[in-house]
């Protein structure tokens, strides 16, 4: 079941640069993030976030997205596991803190 809100809650609690900086060092660069990419593993900094946007993108391997692609992608989940992952990880529902 798809809960609307709880992505809405998502979306406005969320913070793709926040997340991948637990995860991936990236050094700032403008507008933009920087770094290797976690999915394609390259020495290369192919990896860069829009902060604002909060959207990702490779150059290498051209993945690309938003919060929930992200989580879906770096922790192999659907997209519905991806929302109750991030309502986890934000406090949205009772539950394990991720
Ligand atoms: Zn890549």
């Amino acid at each position: 079941m798809v809960d609307a809100e709880l992505i809405e809650s998502v979306m406005l609690k969320g913070n793709l640069l926040e997340l991948i900086l637990e995860h991936i060092e990236l050094k700032p660069n403008d507008m933009y993030f920087e770094g290797a990419c976690p999915f394609c593993k390259t020495a290369q900094t192919s990896f860069v976030v829009n902060k604002f946007a909060g959207m990702f993108s490779c150059e290498n391997c051209h993945k690309s997205g938003d919060l929930f692609k992200f989580v879906e992608l770096f922790y192999d989940l659907d997209f519905l596991n991806a929302v109750a992952f991030l309502a986890r990880k934000y406090e949205l529902v009772p539950g394990p803190k991720a």
